[in-house]
């Protein structure tokens, strides 16, 4: 099982080409062999890696998708967690799936509902009726012993009640555009330990990958190892950019998995060869990456140097 993916090698800034479009797409195991063993870089480089399992805590990749296999499944890229989609939104505690209205929603793992009704009353996120008509479930699992939940908001109808006990792939309520929303989609988060928006993670880092599809999660930190907020993480696949992502802004309500200390997730990519490329002032740091069906790839990038 020692392959590309569990090999952590360091390289430095000066190997790569300086413009992500010219990167390499196939990066051979020779280069990755040459790069483990001659390419110690000074401290204070910029550098970035591949994470290897034995550094990394355990997964936890447990929701199934909330809606049925020929539905949009995939998260919205445009507004992901920790997103103000360019300033035009409140800030993003979880991640939207699109759906026509009244798509059925389907409970992404067993638990118990815990809430079932709208917000006016009860303040779930900034402000009353944000959410609408929302469900929440607290999962039979934990992590840490913590209990972790799975806030479904918007709904259109709820077909659940307080207290009611549901497995993955129950019905729990209809795509909806209540509380704050344009147009018909589901918003979810994952909130652990304490179901409030003070403790939502990133709902990216718990789904299941897709079939054929891996996650691909990271840090982005400074020479000191400070996270580096706001950042652009570019994916590459050959020569396309396949998706672009962010680091997490300083918000308190945006938190990094407590184990894992990501601040950037970027789900259903499909297995293969690919490449990160991360600015680092005038210069692109890029990692060649093997991304793995069912798997997450975890990275780390120092830059700064
Ligand atoms: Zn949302």
């Amino acid at each position: 099982m020692l392959t590309l993916l569990l090999v952590a090698f360091w390289l430095t800034a000066g190997s790569t080409p300086a413009l992500a479009r010219e990167a390499e797409p196939n990066f051979s195991q020779r280069q990755a062999n040459t790069a483990a063993r001659d390419v110690g870089p000074p401290a204070a480089q910029s550098r970035a890696r591949v994470l290897a399992a034995d550094e990394l805590p355990a997964a936890h990749l447990w929701l199934a998708r909330p809606f049925a296999p020929q539905y949009q499944l995939a998260p919205a890229v445009t507004f992901p967690y920790g997103s103000t989609g360019g300033g035009r939104y409140v800030l993003h505690t979880g991640i939207d799936i699109g759906n026509p209205m009244s798509t059925p929603v389907l409970a992404m793992a067993e638990g118990v509902v815990v809430y079932a009704g709208d917000d006016r009353l009860r303040l779930f996120g900034p402000k009353p009726s944000f959410y609408g008509n929302l469900v929440v479930v607290q999962l039979t699992r934990t992590v840490d012993r913590l209990p972790v939940y799975v806030l479904y908001g918007h709904l259109d109808e709820v077909r659940v009640m307080t207290g009611q006990r549901v497995d993955a792939g129950d019905m729990i309520g209809a795509v909806g555009m209540t509380g704050i929303a344009i147009g018909p989609h589901l918003h979810v988060e994952v909130r652990v330990g304490r179901m409030d928006r003070w403790h939502t993670l990133n709902p990216e880092l718990w789904l299941a990958p897709l079939p054929g599809a891996g996650t691909v999660a990271g840090r982005v930190l400074t020479l000191d190892g400070a996270p580096v907020t706001d950042a652009t993480v570019y994916l590459y696949r050959g020569d396309a950019l396949w998706r672009i992502g962010a680091t997490y802004p300083a918000e308190e309500t945006i938190n990094s998995d407590p184990a894992w200390q990501e601040n950037f997730v970027l789900s259903d990519i499909p297995a293969g060869n690919a490449q990160l490329v991360v600015r680092d002032g005038a210069r692109n740091i890029s990692l060649p990456i093997r991304v793995r069906a069912g798997e997450l790839t975890f990275v780390e990038f120092r830059i700064g140097g």
